[in-house]
Formats: C-alpha cells, sequence, structure tokens
C-alpha cells in the first residue's frame, strides 16, 4: 500500500507535460470555405478581394489568409453607404436600434467558440484569454450598449449622433477594441467605418458576416480593411463626423494634427507605463497575482499593462524572490494550448523592438531575469523578462515597451510613490495594493491616470468608462461617459447669433510702443500680482466715439510662460473642497455686485448703456450659477457585474489656456472663467482684443475676493500669437478658443505637443447669454474629465466567508 502511494506520488512528480489543445478545425475550415481571400464589407456586401497582404499565425508563421488593403476610392464609397445608413438608422426608433445590437450580442455569443480560435490563431494570444476574457467581454459590450440604445432617447435630450463614426483600432484585442467602439457608436444612432490593424482583420471580417446574418441594415457597419495609409484616407474624409482611435501616441498625435479644424470629434485611447504599486501592508500573494495579470497578460501587449512596478523598500526583496519564483511557473507556448499562460508577440518587428529595449537596459547597467522557454523556432515568442537595478531615466523606464518586461523600482514614503508614479508623460491606468483603504483612497485622486484600480488590475467592464489624462490620450470608452463621445449637443451647428453688443466688434486698437507720458498701460494678471508687459509693447484702445481710453499691454511668450507657471504652481486649487470653491465664487459675485456701476461704466465706452448693464448683470449672475455647479456636477458609481464598484470621480483638467470672445467681451470672460474654476481649474486668460478693459480690471475684484495668487491669470493682446503659446507649451492641460475660426487648425494642432484636450468653438455665433445653451452645457461637461477608481471586494468576500464558516 505505502510502496503504491510512492509510485503515485512519483509518477505524479515524474509526469510529462501533455498540451491541451484547442481544435482549430472550424476556423480553418471557415478560412477554407472563403478561398482565403477576403474583401471589404462595404454597403452590407463584401467586396472582391483585391491588391491584398498576406496574414500569418505568429505562433508558427504559417500563413493563414489574404486580406484587401484598402484604397482611397474604397474608403469614400465607404463614406457614402455610411452618410445613407446613418440617416435610416438614427430615424429608427431606439427599440429598434436596441434589437440590433442585443442580436448582435446573441449572435457573437453563439460564434464565440470560433472567434476565439480565430483571434488566437491571428494575434498569438493564449486561448484562455481569448475565450474567457476577450470574447465574453466583447458580448458583454454589446449587451450593455443595446440598453444605451433603448434608453438613449430618455437619457441624452439635449444631444444627437455624430453622425458617421471613423474608427481604427490595434491589434493587441482585436475584438474587444472593435466592441468597445461600435457597439457605443450604434447605440447612439451613428454609422461607422472601421479599420482593423493590418494584422488581425479576421475576426473583424468574421464580424461583418455575423451583421449581415442579424439583417443589420446595410450601411450601419463597415469594415475597410488595410493598413496606415488606408486609415489616413479614412481620418481625411469631410464628411465622418468622428475619428476614434486606439494604437500608439504617435499614430495619435498624428491623426489629432491631420483633423485639427475640421470640426470632427476626437477620442484617442493611447500607450501608458502605468505604475503598480505595492505598499508594505499589500497581502503580498494577491499583489504578485495580481502583477502577473497586470503585466503578462496579452503578452504584456496592453496599453495599460502594469509594467513599472513600484515596491515599498522594506518589502522589495521579498517581492522580488516571490516575482522570480511566479515567473519560473509560467507556461508559455503554442497559444491553442488551453494550459499556457503566455502565446506569441504579435510579429517579428515587435519582437525585435522588445528584445531591443532590453538589451539596451542591459547596457545602461540594468540586470535582466528571464525565465528559459521551449517553443516553436517558428514563432515570435520572448519570455516573461524582469529587469532591476533601473534608473528612472532609463529608456525601458520611461517608454512603453509593448511586451512581457517589467521595470523594478523601489520607493519609501507614499508620497515618494506617487511622485515616481506621477513622473511619466502617459496617465492611463494605475495599480494599488494595500490593506489600508485610507492609503489607497488617499493615493487614488494623487495619480494622475483615467483608470486605479485597488487590490486588483486589469478590469474592464462596458459599463465603466477607461480612457487617459496626459498623453494616453483623451476621451472615454464604455459606461455613460463613452455615449457622449459619440453624441453632439443638438443644435451645435446652428447657435443663435446674438447682435445686442455687435458695438463692441467696432471698436478700434493701435499697437505701438508705450509712449513716455503717464503711463497709463493696463497691466497684466500673473500670479496674483499686476505685472508689466515683458516686452513693454503696448495698444491704444479707442472707445465707440473714437476717443482714446487707454493703453493695453501686448503680451508675449515670456508672459505666457511665467502665467503658466504661476498656474501651475497654484495646484491647490484643484484639490481644495468644493465649498471652498463655490465660497470664493459666490465672493466674486458679490464684489462684482458691488462695483457693477464702476463695470458698466467701462462697458459703456463701447456699447450701448442698456446692453452694457444687461452685461455686468449676466456677469453677476454668471458667477453665481457656476458657484452652484462646484459641488454638483457629481460622479458615479458604476455597477461592473464582479465583485468590485467602480468611483466615476470628475477630476480638474488642470491649467486651461483659453482665449475669449470678441462678442459679448465681458460675460464670455467671466463665463470662461466660472466654468473653469467651478470645477477646479486654473485659468490663463486672453480677454477680448477689442474690448479687454473690464476684463483687464476685473483683477481688482479678484484681488479682493481670496481667489489664491496664480489661479487666473489674465493677458491681453494678439489672440492668434497668444494663443499659438498656450496651444504648444507643455505646462497648459487644455485649450478652448472662442476666438476667430482662422485660429482652430493651428490651436488643434500645436495642441500635440503634449495632446491637451482642446474646446474649440466660434464665440461670436455662441449665445453666451444663455446658460442653457449645448454649447455651455457641453463645456460644464468637458471643464473635468473622469477618473473611474475600481475598489475590489475580494476582501470583504473573504470576511463573509470566515464569518460563514464561524457559524
Ligand atoms: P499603431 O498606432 O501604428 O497602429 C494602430 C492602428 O492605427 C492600426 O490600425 C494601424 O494600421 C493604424 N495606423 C497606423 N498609422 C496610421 C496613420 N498614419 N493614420 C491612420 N491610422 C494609422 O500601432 P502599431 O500597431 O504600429 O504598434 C506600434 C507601437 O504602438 C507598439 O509597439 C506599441 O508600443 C504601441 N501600441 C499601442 C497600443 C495601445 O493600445 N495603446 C495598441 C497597439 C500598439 P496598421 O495596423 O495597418 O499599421
Amino acid at each position: 500500500m505505502r510502496g503504491q502511494d510512492l509510485s503515485i506520488a512519483k509518477e505524479f512528480k515524474e509526469m510529462g507535460y501533455g498540451e491541451a489543445l484547442e481544435s482549430d478545425a472550424a476556423a480553418l475550415e471557415w478560412l477554407e470555405k472563403n478561398k482565403r481571400k477576403f474583401g471589404h464589407f462595404i454597403d452590407g456586401k463584401f467586396t472582391k478581394p483585391s491588391n491584398t497582404f498576406k496574414t500569418t499565425n505568429p505562433a508558427n508563421g504559417k500563413f493563414l489568409a489574404e486580406i484587401s488593403k484598402g484604397n482611397l476610392s474604397d474608403i469614400k464609397l465607404a463614406v457614402t453607404s455610411a452618410v445613407a445608413a446613418q440617416k435610416r438608422w438614427s430615424s429608427l426608433n431606439s427599440h429598434e436600434r436596441a434589437k440590433y445590437l442585443y442580436a448582435l450580442a446573441r449572435v457573437i455569443q453563439k460564434n464565440s467558440r470560433l472567434l476565439a480560435v480565430l483571434e488566437t490563431l491571428e494575434n498569438g494570444k493564449s486561448i484562455r484569454e481569448t475565450r474567457d476574457i476577450d470574447i465574453p467581454l466583447v458580448v458583454r459590450h454589446f449587451y450593455h450598449h443595446a440598453g444605451w440604445a433603448e434608453i438613449l432617447h430618455e437619457e441624452f435630450k439635449d444631444y444627437e449622433p455624430v453622425g458617421v463614426a471613423g474608427q481604427i483600432i490595434p491589434w493587441n484585442f482585436p475584438l474587444l477594441m472593435l466592441s468597445w467602439k461600435i457597439a457605443p457608436a450604434l447605440a447612439a444612432g451613428n454609422s461607422v467605418i472601421l479599420k482593423p490593424a493590418e494584422t488581425t482583420s479576421l475576426t473583424a471580417i468574421y464580424f461583418a458576416k455575423l451583421c449581415e446574418m442579424i439583417g443589420l441594415p446595410k450601411g450601419v457597419v463597415n469594415i475597410v480593411t488595410g493598413d496606415g495609409e488606408t486609415g489616413e484616407h479614412l481620418i481625411s474624409q469631410d464628411k465622418i463626423g468622428k475619428i476614434a482611435f486606439t494604437g500608439s501616441t504617435e499614430v495619435g498625435k498624428r491623426i489629432r494634427k491631420k483633423t485639427a479644424g475640421k470640426g470632427k470629434k476626437l477620442t484617442l485611447e493611447l500607450g501608458g507605463k502605468s505604475p503598480f504599486i505595492i505598499f508594505d501592508d499589500a497581502d503580498i500573494d494577491s499583489a504578485v497575482e495580481g502583477l502577473v495579470d497586470a503585466i503578462w497578460l496579452n503578452q504584456g501587449e496592453v496599453c495599460c499593462a502594469g509594467s513599472r512596478l513600484l515596491v515599498q523598500e522594506s518589502i522589495s526583496e521579498k517581492v522580488k524572490r516571490k516575482i522570480v519564483a511566479r515567473m519560473k511557473k509560467l507556461r508559455v507556448g503554442n497559444p491553442l494550448d488551453k494550459s499556457v499562460d503566455m502565446g506569441a508577440i504579435i510579429n517579428q518587428s515587435q519582437l525585435k523592438k522588445i528584445g531591443q529595449m532590453v538589451s539596451e537596459s542591459e547596457k545602461e547597467g540594468a540586470k535582466v531575469f528571464q525565465t528559459n522557454i521551449k517553443c516553436d523556432a517558428k514563432g515570435c515568442f520572448y519570455p516573461p523578462t524582469l529587469i532591476t537595478d533601473t534608473e528612472p531615466s532609463m529608456e525601458i523606464v520611461r517608454e512603453e515597451v509593448f511586451g512581457p518586461v517589467l521595470v523594478f523600482l523601489t520607493f519609501r514614503t507614499p508620497n515618494e510613490a506617487v511622485e515616481i508614479a506621477n513622473n511619466t508623460q502617459y496617465g492611463l491606468a494605475a495599480s494599488i495594493w494595500t490593506e489600508n483603504i485610507n492609503l489607497a483612497l488617499d493615493m487614488a485622486p494623487k495619480i494622475k491616470a483615467g483608470v486605479i484600480w485597488i487590490n486588483s488590475s486589469n478590469m474592464f467592464d462596458a459599463a465603466v468608462g477607461f480612457g487617459g489624462y496626459r498623453e494616453s490620450g483623451y476621451g472615454r470608452e464604455g459606461g455613460k461617459e463613452g455615449i457622449f463621445e459619440y453624441l453632439k449637443p443638438k443644435g451645435h451647428n446652428s447657435p443663435k447669433k446674438v447682435n445686442r453688443f455687435k458695438e463692441s466688434r467696432k471698436v478700434k486698437t493701435l499697437d505701438q510702443t508705450a509712449d513716455s507720458s503717464i503711463d497709463q498701460t493696463r497691466k497684466f494678471y500673473i500670479g496674483g500680482k499686476q505685472v508689466r508687459p515683458d516686452g513693454g509693447y503696448s495698444s491704444k484702445l479707442i472707445d465707440k466715439n473714437g476717443n482714446f481710453v487707454t493703453e493695453v499691454g501686448l503680451g508675449n511668450r515670456k508672459d505666457i510662460r511665467d502665467a503658466v507657471e504661476s498656474a501651475n504652481l497654484s495646484s491647490s486649487w484643484s484639490t481644495t473642497t468644493s465649498h471652498n470653491r463655490s465660497q470664493v465664487m459666490y465672493y466674486l459675485a458679490e464684489n462684482l455686485s458691488k462695483r457693477k456701476a464702476e463695470f458698466c461704466a467701462k462697458l459703456e465706452l463701447f456699447v450701448e448703456p442698456k446692453d452694457a448693464e444687461i452685461e455686468v448683470n449676466l456677469a453677476i449672475e454668471r458667477l453665481f450659477y457656476y458657484a452652484a455647479w462646484t459641488d454638483k456636477l457629481d460622479g458615479a458609481v458604476h455597477q461592473a457585474p464582479i465583485r468590485a464598484n467602480t468611483l466615476a470621480i470628475n477630476e480638474p483638467l488642470g491649467v486651461i489656456g483659453a482665449i475669449s470672445s470678441e462678442s459679448e467681451p465681458f460675460l464670455s470672460f467671466i463665463t470662461i472663467l466660472g466654468l473653469a474654476l467651478s470645477q477646479g481649474n486654473r485659468v490663463i486668460i486672453i480677454p477680448s482684443r477689442a474690448n479687454p478693459l473690464a476684463c483687464l480690471d476685473f483683477y481688482q475684484v479678484i484681488d479682493t475676493s481670496d481667489v489664491p495668487g496664480g489661479v487666473v491669470n489674465i493677458i491681453s493682446g494678439s489672440p492668434g500669437e497668444l494663443g499659438k503659446v498656450l496651444s504648444e507649451h507643455s505646462g497648459v492641460d487644455a485649450i478652448w478658443h472662442f476666438g476667430s475660426k482662422k485660429y482652430f487648425s493651428e490651436v488643434e494642432s500645436l495642441s500635440i505637443s503634449n495632446l491637451k484636450q482642446t474646446y474649440v468653438s466660434d464665440g461670436e455665433s455662441m449665445d453666451w447669454s444663455n446658460t442653457q445653451s449645448p454649447v455651455l452645457k457641453e463645456l460644464l461637461r468637458r471643464s473635468v474629465q473622469v477618473k473611474n477608481i475600481w475598489i475590489w471586494w475580494e476582501v470583504l468576500r473573504y470576511c463573509l466567508l470566515a464569518i460563514l464558516i464561524q457559524n
């Protein structure tokens, strides 16, 4: 008996590994049935394959199929089809649209096995992930958005579809990214043209077949396959109302530049270098398991991969040992093997890039630990990698590798962890591991990222918005915030023209250097102080009767630089309580009200007295209005169908550079200030060129209303010149431009320096007197960015289990 036991134990120990292969027969049969050649899906039918390129299996190099490369005429055909289809699609009632989305969810679910295999064959990721993570999430996205389609008319009464959405997706989560793009677009009443990545088009083509199968109206979904050039054709189409892009920051910036000034909505979901922070009180085993998901899920080819590990110094050696032990257990190999943890890298060029970055780090003095892997030599496999002895300046620490490579850093205090975590141009996600909920919730708002996972990582759901801060892009996908991205305010393109203050546009200014008589130059307001123009230049301000009023400073690059510095130093405005902000704003309104006659008199120099009074009255009301909003632009608690709740918190954008309007100059100036300040932003504002007097003198009200220095900075001068400097300055987080349309293209194009969020609207044709105007309501929503904080309940579950067991 004893001997038998021993032999079983021995057998068990020495048992060889046997693959548990998922069958690829059905997927290959489908490829064969289509003669392994595919055209585009345009206007509800497939085009004849043409101009094809090959797609291969990265795990073994085997040929899979030939895919058509879309050219300009394919894209134009798709646009014509999508434009016509969108009219019909948006005129269906919500329930009809919902039924189609529901049908898509069901048909994907029924085909999930084949889709999972096809995705694994083309991408190289493990079947365990495609089967258990990707495809179920795809299905969930279509179900969730069938729900949004159903209630759209109730929940978004003041909004309408953007029209046709052009969508470009990467290769790392091919079908999942397709669902993140197509499901919300369709739910919101748009039609789409989607371009999958060159390397991974097959599941998108299969999805097109499913659209055909459920009888989706023709032209609502168009799939045009191809490469970057096809993508360029797509983004250049005038009739497309929105571009949604996921991919590298480099291409994202290029797209921003190409679409600048074209009036298209834009969502960019880009790269990252996300911190994974382990505190000394964390459940280390759970954290290490979380780390496996964070960096080795999908071979590390994940935009929000926890690729920068930050461990509290006192536990760093212990954590390192555990990681190394866990790495040795990771199985890398044939992705169709159900027991494999990591499959193949997407292609040879990505494999080479990863290898080069790792070798470079070694040359710079880092230590590299890798496990031994035995894989198909023809496949693109790369071992799990841990890099220690790093410096913050190393490329491997700063740049996205997009591979299974983890860099190891340490910290001593929570503040130091925040500093290291934020020491990057990216801001996509962060993972925080601690058993102290106070510490976790203290850290979450301090980290500049769009998604925070507490004691968890890489969690996604259709009900929860996903997207970045800073150079990780803007816009959100998922949740209610994601639906807004596919809508525009009703009447956005035909705002009411207001002529009441047209007089002000007749005002003349003369640029010249200040003369040597008594200086009457209105100064700037920077860092809470009055400041003379750096260049010493000014212009004469002439009233409506042609009389000289005063001289107004002409700001330059240096003035803007000083203002940006001050605004960045006044970050406490963004973290102070909303109640405090409202108090300051009410105080501004109160003080302006006290000086009403004086401000009316300033405006009367340029407009009729009755109009001046209306404008000042509205400005006082406006400050009250936005003071009221300081603590009412609530976030949400999203309900993901897992043991977690997600707090969707509205956070300030940071420093906003604003170019005010020539129309209703004082009211527009106060509106912009009110909007920005109410949500915790700091501002550098350029007032009207023609009528800046009341705006420049508003510093006196600011000075007596407890506004901290640097929160508001006012610089007069050329909107073109100053707007340009603000747009390219990397210390500015967002640009709002209400000046002339002729600047929009330049402003949006220059915003790529640090990927500022931009909002441009022709201030002259806006109805500034109406707080309910769609543009102002939308701007309030756009004065914040949503951070989703996932709070995992697993601990609670353990507590409940413990109680149950005890009873
Ligand atoms: P890209 O950003 O180049 O590609 C993403 C998508 O954009 C693809 O569909 C691509 O087409 C398309 N595209 C490329 N150039 C243009 C263009 N000029 N205009 C319009 N569309 C364009 O990513 P890559 O696939 O080349 O990967 C490069 C690096 O980007 C990776 O090493 C990784 O670091 C990062 N990356 C980040 C992702 C993320 O989610 N954050 C996802 C993928 C990559 P095509 O596939 O044909 O080139």
